[in-house]
């Protein structure tokens, strides 16, 4: 009977311990295994809190981990941003120390290759830590109705398109009315359209899904989607919905998402971290 109860009690530790309970990534080389929304990373590493022309936001939910090229990728366009005289990028979240699904926010991040970026530009100092925290973050479509002029500005289109045209860019989430605006009055080479693609929320930041890297065999690609501009009758698709307002991102869902992970995660998530001793349930 004792060891019935035991047994149970093991069980029922095992059932709470959740992707967003491991604090560190699992060692080992870094792996993509599965798919943005059903996946898991092992050896994800860190973006540094502080970078040339960016600044990592909301730091206490410990989403600042992700493959070596999403990390690069946001180096590199912070970089980008700093030499065309912009304010630093707020960077938010990629994924959890091991990926998978986060108990809130997001149904994707899992698997290291998708990164949050912050409409808002606050020129001046960095942030303190605190601020950190709580920044204020306009959205540049309130009530999904139409874009807010005194928000939005060409520093935006010209940070849009940097990001668009980095090779390791899958595709990037925008609100509707964002990307109608750029279907809208963008001239010149608009082959950078192509990778705006129009999504639910994301009027206050956009998301950039990056490219399954190479060497990475159990990292499952997106299919491909629009190949025009995608301003035709994909985004009149779009314009017609009624509008969506989402609560705050740190609202629980109600029914929590969990998808049907590749059998390897389960490995990614019971392995001790190299630093740690061996996790016991329990605690
Ligand atoms: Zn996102």
């Amino acid at each position: 009977m004792k060891r019935l109860v035991i047994s149970l009690i093991v069980l029922l530790g095992c059932a709470a311990f959740d992707w967003s309970d491991v604090k560190t990534p699992a060692p080992g080389p870094t792996q993509s295994i599965g798919f943005y929304s059903a996946g898991c990373i092992q050896g994800a590493k860190p973006l540094p809190f502080d970078g040339v022309g960016y600044q990592a936001i909301r730091i206490s939910r410990n989403r600042y981990w992700g493959q070596p090229v999403t990390l690069q990728f946001i180096e590199t366009l912070g970089a980008k941003m700093h030499a065309a005289g912009q304010a630093p990028l707020l960077i938010g979240d990629i994924g959890q120390p091991r990926g998978g699904p986060a108990p809130t926010g997001h149904a994707s991040h899992q698997d290291g290759l998708d990164a949050d970026i912050w409409f808002e530009r606050q020129p001046g100092p960095r942030l303190a830590p605190a601020e950190r925290e709580h920044p204020r973050l306009r959205s540049l479509v309130p009530g999904d109705t139409s874009i807010d002029d005194a928000v939005f500005g060409p520093q935006h289109v010209q940070l849009l398109k940097a990001a668009a045209e980095m090779p390791q860019l899958d595709r990037l989430f925008v609100n509707r009315w964002i990307k109608a605006r750029l279907c809208h009055t963008v001239s010149g080479d608009r082959r950078w359209l192509r990778k705006i693609v129009p999504w639910y929320g994301h009027d206050d930041h956009f998301h950039v899904r990056l490219y399954c890297p190479p060497g990475n065999p159990h990292c499952q690609p997106q299919a491909d989607y629009a190949h025009d501009d995608g301003c035709g009758e994909v985004l009149d698709w779009w314009l017609k919905q009624q509008p969506v307002v989402f609560p705050p991102d740190d609202t629980p869902p109600k029914k929590p998402y969990r998808p049907k992970l590749p059998a390897a995660c389960a490995a990614v998530l019971n392995a001790p971290s190299e630093d740690a001793p061996v996790r016991t349930t329990g605690n």
